[in-house]
C-alpha cells in the first residue's frame, strides 16, 4: 500500500467547484487503495483578507492574537474538503494543526517545526479515513501549559506537507497547484519557459527566487534533508509535473525536524591552482574569449570570480585542477596577448567547502566558517558561495588542520566528510535552470587589509546585524599598500543597515573605503551537471557578449554560475542565457493548453 500527502494550495480550493474537484481527485486516489493524508490552505484570497482586516481594527495587532485569526482560513477548507469527501462516499476527518500534534517554536507568525506526531494520523488512517491536515499551523506549548496556535509564515502549507511526508515516511509527497511545475525560468520574462520534468532539490535552492514562486523554500529544504519524494504537479490536470529529487537522507528524529544542524557536509579537493588575470579591458567579451579557449583545450575550469575596479580595469581569476595548470596558462597568456593585462599563476591550493540546505540565507553560517579558519591563522585566497555551498580556498600546507577544524566546528560526522570526491553530475544535464535577480546592489569595501580574519570580520558584523548575503567576492588584485578589496552582493533593502554595520570596521581599517553600486541585476545559470563539464561559463559569457551585455561581477560555485549585470539589462540577459542553453521549448506552453 501506498502512503501519499497531497497538499492543494488557496487556489486549488478556492471555490466549492473546486473543493469537490479536489475531492473527487482525492477519491480516485483511494479507489486506488492509496492511504492519503491531505493537507490544504485557506481558500483563494482568505489569508490576505483576514489580515487586511486585522490591520483595520489594529495597526500593529499581537501576533498571538494574529495566528489565533490566520489559523482560521485553514480550518474553514478543511472542514469543508472533509464534508466534500463524505458526500462523495469517502471516509474523511479532519485535524487541526494542533489536534495533529505538529510541534513548533513558539515564534508566532513564522514559528518553525520542532516535531510531527504520527499516532493520531496513524490510528484515523489505519480506520480507512483519509485525513485532511491544516496546513500553515502548528502549536507550541506556552509558560502555563496552554497549548498556544501558531503559523509557519506566509506560504508555510507546503512546509507543512513535506514535514508531514518527512515524518510519516510518506511514499511521495504531492503538491498541486496553478502551474505545471517548475519551469526552467519565469514564464513572464521568458515566453518559451519549459517544464522541468525533474530538478534536485540543490538545483532548486540555487535556484531560489525562481523556486519560490513555485515552493516554499523551506519545504524544498526539508525533502532535502529527509530524502522526501516531491512532486510538483497542476491541480487542473493529470499532468505529471515536475520531481525533486534529493540525495541526502537524513534521518527525522533528533534535533528539531527544522532545525537540524545546517551544514551536512564538508568537502575538501586538493591539488588546485589559481589563474588571476589583472588590468584587462572592461568590455564585453573577454571573459567569453577567455572560457571558451580554454574550453576548447579541454580544460575544466572550476570556480571564476571576475571584479571590476575603479578606473574601467577588470580582474578575472579562476581555478583548475593542478595537472591542467601549464595548458591553462598557455591558453590565458595567448588570450591576453592581443589585449593586455598580466597573467599570475600559482599552484599548491586546497578548496575547502561546506554544504547544507539554505547556507547563504543564514547569516551567520558562512562568517563561522571564516572564523574558524582565522582562528587556525589560515589565510583565505578565494571564497566562493551560493545557496547550498561555501568555499574558501587556500594554501595547501594548511588544508589538514583546516579541515579538522571544520569538521569541529560544525560538527559534522565521519561520513559527512569527503575528502577529493569524483567530479559529479556526468549524466545531468550543465544547466537546467536560469533566474533572474533584481533588486539587489553591490557594495564594495576598498582596501581591507590582507589577513587572516578579515573576511570573517566583515562577515560576522553583517551577520549580527541579521543581513543576508547573497555572495562574496575577494578580489585578487593587490593595492600597492597589500591591501585588497571585497564586494558583497545584498539586498537593496538591507543596504543602509549594511552600511551603518560594516562602518565601525571601516574605521579601524587604515584608508579602507566603501562603495555602492548602481542598482543591479543578478542572472544565475544552474545545473548539477556543470561540474563535470568544460565550457558551460564560456557559453555564458559569450551570449552576454553577444548581446552586448557588460559582465560586471562573476561568481560561481559548483553548480551555478552568476553574473552581475546593469538593472536595465538584467531581463535581455535572462532570455540570451536561457535561449544559449537550449532551454526553451513548448511543453510549458502545451501544460497551460495555450
Ligand atoms: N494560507 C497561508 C498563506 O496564504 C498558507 C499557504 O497558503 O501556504 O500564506
Ligand atoms: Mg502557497
Amino acid at each position: 500500500m501506498v502512503l501519499l500527502v497531497q497538499k492543494f494550495g488557496g487556489t486549488s480550493v478556492g471555490s466549492v467547484e473546486r473543493i469537490r474537484a479536489v475531492a473527487q481527485r482525492v477519491a480516485r486516489c483511494r479507489e486506488d487503495g492509496d492511504d492519503l493524508v491531505v493537507v490544504v490552505s485557506a481558500m483563494g484570497h482568505t489569508t490576505d483578507e483576514i489580515i487586511e482586516l486585522a490591520n483595520e481594527i489594529n495597526a500593529t495587532p499581537p501576533q498571538r492574537e494574529m495566528d489565533m485569526l490566520l489559523a482560521s482560513g485553514e480550518q474553514v477548507s478543511i472542514a469543508l474538503l472533509a464534508m466534500a469527501l463524505h458526500s462523495q462516499g469517502v471516509a474523511a476527518v479532519s485535524m487541526t494543526g494542533p489536534q495533529v500534534g505538529i510541534a513548533t517554536e513558539s515564534t508566532h507568525g513564522r514559528a518553525r517545526i520542532l516535531e510531527i506526531r504520527t499516532d493520531r494520523i496513524i490510528t484515523r488512517l489505519q480506520e480507512g479515513k483519509v485525513v485532511v491536515v491544516a496546513g500553515f499551523q502548528g502549536t507550541s506549548q506556552s509558560s502555563d501549559g496552554i497549548s498556544e496556535i501558531t503559523t509557519l509564515g506566509r506560504g508555510g502549507s507546503d512546509t507543512s506537507a513535506v514535514a508531514l511526508a518527512a515524518a510519516l515516511n510518506a511514499d511521495v509527497c504531492e503538491i498541486y497547484t496553478d502551474v505545471p511545475g517548475v519551469l526552467s525560468t519565469d514564464p513572464r520574462k521568458v515566453s518559451d519557459a519549459q517544464l522541468m520534468e525533474k530538478i534536485s532539490c540543490d538545483e532548486m535552492l540555487e535556484l531560489a527566487s525562481l523556486g519560490a514562486s513555485v515552493l516554499h523554500p523551506r519545504a524544498v529544504e526539508i525533502a532535502r534533508n529527509y530524502g522526501v519524494n516531491l512532486v510538483v504537479r497542476s491541480s487542473w490536470s493529470d499532468d505529471p509535473g515536475t520531481q525533486l529529487t534529493s540525495q541526502t537522507a537524513r534521518p527525522v528524529g533528533h534535533g528539531g525536524l527544522e532545525l537540524g544542524s545546517p551544514v551536512d557536509g564538508v568537502e575538501q579537493v586538493e591539488s588546485q591552482a589559481i589563474l588571476a588575470l589583472s588590468h584587462i579591458p572592461d568590455k564585453p567579451g573577454i571573459a567569453a574569449r577567455l572560457f571558451e579557449t580554454l574550453a576548447e583545450a579541454g580544460i575544466n575550469v572550476d570556480l571564476i570570480i571576475q571584479a571590476t575596479h575603479r578606473g574601467g580595469s577588470n580582474d578575472i581569476t579562476f581555478t583548475v585542477d593542478e595537472s591542467d595548470l601549464d595548458l591553462a596558462s598557455q591558453v590565458s597568456q595567448s588570450v591576453i596577448a592581443n589585449l593586455g593585462g598580466e597573467l599570475a599563476t600559482e599552484g599548491g591550493f586546497t578548496k575547502l567547502s561546506i554544504s547544507g540546505a539554505g547556507i547563504m540565507g543564514r547569516p551567520g553560517i558562512a562568517a563561522s566558517l571564516f572564523t574558524c579558519l582565522y582562528q587556525q591563522g589560515i589565510n583565505l585566497r578565494l571564497i566562493a558561495t551560493s545557496e547550498v555551498k561555501v568555499s574558501c580556498v587556500i594554501a595547501a600546507s594548511a588544508g589538514r588542520k583546516a579541515l579538522q577544524a571544520v569538521r569541529d566546528a560544525f560538527e559534522v560526522e565521519d561520513s559527512q566528510v569527503v575528502v577529493n570526491p569524483p567530479l559529479s553530475g556526468e549524466d545531468e544535464p550543465e544547466v537546467r535552470g536560469v533566474a533572474l535577480d533584481r533588486d539587489q546592489v553591490q557594495l564594495s569595501v576598498h582596501h581591507v587589509p590582507d589577513r587572516p580574519g578579515t573576511a570573517a570580520a566583515l562577515c560576522s558584523s553583517l551577520a549580527d546585524n541579521r543581513i543576508s548575503l547573497e555572495a562574496i567576492v575577494q578580489s585578487e588584485r593587490q593595492h600597492a599598500d597589500g591591501s585588497r578589496d571585497i564586494s558583497f552582493i545584498l539586498s537593496k533593502n538591507d543596504r543602509v543597515r549594511a552600511d551603518v554595520a560594516l562602518a565601525p570596521l571601516l574605521a579601524k581599517w587604515p584608508g579602507a573605503s566603501l562603495e555602492d553600486s548602481d542598482a543591479i541585476a543578478r542572472v544565475s545559470a544552474v545545473g548539477a551537471g556543470m561540474p563535470a563539464k568544460a565550457g558551460t561559463a564560456g557559453r555564458m559569457f559569450r551570449a552576454l557578449a553577444d548581446a552586448n551585455i557588460n559582465i560586471g561581477l562573476i561568481a560561481t560555485s559548483e553548480i551555478r554560475t552568476s553574473c552581475v549585470v546593469a538593472e536595465d539589462d538584467g531581463i535581455k540577459a535572462l532570455q540570451v542565457v536561457h535561449a544559449c542553453f537550449g532551454l526553451g521549448g513548448d511543453k510549458c506552453r502545451r501544460a497551460y493548453g495555450q
